[in-house]
């Protein structure tokens, strides 16, 4: 039994006020995504500190990435520390663009405010408070475990927030997630510190549009409104569609429970002519209606299924309800992505949340995505999980916060997983 994982707890317990002080900085760099704000800033103060700790340091910008521009570039940060000897790589990644703060604060959301054993701004839970931690992880294995072999690498990547492309994607499609560079990743994202996430349903956005024949409002008659084309589509969905996808059950371990299962949302509806300047509105009958519908789908479906049971739907009504017309505009998709719950960095996690907390952890899947689909899709790398301190429920919140022992014990169970993947060889 090696006297490491005990040395790991201390050394990183050693680093709490850094810990602390490096969460507080991070969210005092304002990333707020959209636009894109403060990446260089951000890349380069993880660069600074990473460099300074004997890590190898890359600035890769996503040029001609979505938003990048000189006023916004998007810049990536990606750091390996080459270790004693070659073997395997571990991999932290975390993004660092946070969404914006919202209404709703009691406190400043860029000041790092501590209050009661949490840290409170926009991103310390989602997730600066979990790159954090995995930066003192990484350090602290470092100091502990000089004679470990393999490499350490850690990256601050952009846009998660805005689907990932100028971030993960970009490098995953340069190689930085390829497995013959990386063999296990883990992404602090909140997902709370006793839970191991290990993948998330798949998301198909599309926009629909149903037509219509413009006329005067008073005559409707000599038109065709495409508002009741839509309400037939609405209500379609609200009896037919949402009952069906209900009873769709998933073996994938989603939080919470009521995300176990297929799930339809309608982003948005529009229609009709606007208002004009006075606010009165436009007398005409609606030649258009759009809905955005938001479609997250299970493991067990094709994505070819998913969709075409949305335009079976609606040829149904092409053929049943007169004068009815449509376009369906794909605007997004991601396949659901599942890790191997008996692979090497969920087993090397599980246990060190079990050393580490003193209890079993629970694996999960996501909800949403985030950039792991990324590293599974475009790195073709499936030893990839989430793990970090934030809990899931305050993402985007306002009061978001992260509690300093989540963040203390998150630092070291990824430093004793990072550890046993290491020390397991190739
Ligand atoms: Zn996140």
């Amino acid at each position: 039994m090696s006297a490491i994982p005990a040395a790991l707890a201390r050394a990183v317990e050693a680093r709490r006020d850094d810990l602390i002080a490096l969460t507080r900085d991070l969210v005092r760099i304002p990333t707020t995504n959209p636009p894109g704000d403060a990446y260089r800033d951000c890349a380069e103060f993880l660069g600074r500190r990473l460099a300074a700790s004997g890590f190898a340091v890359e600035y890769v910008r996503a040029i001609g990435a979505p938003g990048d521009s000189e006023r916004y570039p998007r810049i990536n940060v990606v750091a390996r520390r080459a270790l004693a000897g070659p073997g395997r790589c571990v991999h932290f990644n975390g993004h660092i663009d946070v969404v914006e703060p919202g209404r709703g604060w009691s406190v400043d959301p860029f000041a790092g405010t501590i209050r009661d054993g949490r840290i409170y701004g926009r991103g310390t839970c989602d997730m600066k408070g979990g790159l954090a931690a995995a930066i003192v992880a990484a350090e602290s294995l470092i100091e502990c475990a000089p004679e470990l072999c393999g490499a350490l690498e850690v990256s601050g990547t952009v846009d998660e927030e805005s689907g990932g492309y100028g971030g993960v994607a970009y490098l995953a499609e340069r190689g930085y997630f390829s497995p013959d560079r990386v063999q296990h990743v883990i992404i602090p994202e909140p997902l709370n510190v006793d839970r191991v996430c290990i993948g998330h349903r798949g998301v198909w956005w599309a926009e629909l549009e149903t037509l219509g024949r413009i006329a005067h409002g008073s005559m409707p008659f000599l038109g065709d409104s495409a508002i009741r084309h839509m309400g037939a589509v609405l209500e379609r969905i609200e009896h037919e569609l949402l009952p069906h996808l209900a009873g769709r059950r998933t073996v994938m371990p989603v939080v919470p429970e009521g995300a176990r299962q297929s799930t339809l949302n309608i982003n948005s509806v529009h229609g009709g002519q606007p208002e004009g300047h006075d606010g009165l509105p436009s007398p005409c009958v609606a030649d258009s209606c759009r809905i955005v519908i938001d479609r997250r789908f299970l493991i067990e479906e094709p994505i070819e299924a998913v969709k075409a049971e949305v335009r079976e739907l609606l040829e149904s009504l092409v053929r049943t309800r007169p004068g009815f017309g449509y376009q369906l505009r794909d605007l997004f998709e991601v396949l659901p992505t599942m890790a191997d719950p008996s692979g090497p960095v969920v087993q090397a996690t599980l246990a060190a949340i079990r050393d580490v907390l003193g209890r079993d952890a629970q694996i999960v899947c996501s909800p949403g995505t985030y950039d792991q689909k990324h590293i599974d899709r475009i790195g073709r790398l499936k030893d990839c999980i989430a793990y970090g301190p934030g809990i899931l429920d305050l993402a985007h919140q306002p009061d978001e916060y992260v509690g300093i022992e989540d963040l203390v014990a998150s630092a070291q169970v990824m430093a004793r997983a990072a550890h046993a993947l290491l020390s397991a060889g190739t």
